[in-house]
């Protein structure tokens, strides 16, 4: 696959999870294998399809201007991409930059392929209660066995409508296969009818958690407080 479909390829910071804050230079994968969660906020943007040569001197322009962290490939989903994410990444890594997977943690082979070349894996448990889609689970335990041996922390976006066995079933899953991997709770920007849950909601499932798993973090999406993308 010498192209695939990209949304939008900018620098800003990373506005969620552990690593919030650093900047970076994204590169947006257009499409994703789920459909459409709940509070999806994927922008519809143009797509265009783009090679890696040109994905490759953008992103030189971009950090002369920022030193990037890493360069987070996000979406949609990037792992829809596997043959295109392993070349490119092979590449962006040759040049000296980190790799920063962003992925809704649900198509474990794929990311058997593009491992050896990602740093950092932020992997999404898709709560059936907060999307409103079917359940993942089986995907998800095979995928974070595959992530394990990787810097991975695991993110779960909660919102008014996640219930507590769903959570509870998540929580699970991380701690039978490492209860120091780094699990952050969401909340839930509100789009349309879709919000947070209320802060007492919040303060159960962190101290539920806090008795399943060593490193727990409420972080909301800084990016969307501050106002940039
Ligand atoms: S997995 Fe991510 S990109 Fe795909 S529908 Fe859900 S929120 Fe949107």
């Amino acid at each position: 696959m010498n192209k695939a479909p990209i949304s939008e390829i900018f620098s800003s910071i990373q506005g969620e999870g552990i690593f919030v804050g650093v900047p970076q230079i994204f590169i947006r994968f257009s499409g994703c294998n789920l459909g459409k969660c709940a509070f999806c906020d994927e922008p519809a943007r143009r797509k265009s399809s783009k090679g890696i040569q040109e994905i490759i001197t953008l992103i030189k322009q971009l950090s002369k201007k920022t030193r990037p962290h890493s360069i987070s490939l996000t979406g949609g989903e990037p792992l829809l991409y596997p043959q295109f994410l392993k070349t490119l990444s092979k590449k962006l890594k040759e040049k000296g930059f980190l790799i920063y997977l962003e992925t809704n943690g649900t198509l474990p082979e794929n990311l058997s392929l593009v491992k050896k070349y990602t740093d950092f894996i932020a992997m999404d448990i898709k709560l059936p209660s907060s999307t409103r889609l079917r359940s993942y689970f089986i995907k998800h335990k095979k995928f974070l066995k595959i992530a394990s041996n990787k810097k991975v922390f695991v993110k779960v976006v909660v919102t008014k409508k996640t219930n507590f066995s769903c959570f509870k079933k998540a929580i699970g899953l991380v701690k039978a296969i490492n209860r120091e991997i780094p699990f952050v709770i969401q909340p839930a920007t509100k789009i349309g009818m879709v919000g947070g849950p209320d802060k007492e909601k919040i303060l159960l499932f962190q101290s539920y958690a806090l008795k399943f798993l060593k490193d727990i973090r409420v972080i909301p999406q800084m990016h969307k407080k501050l106002g940039v993308r």
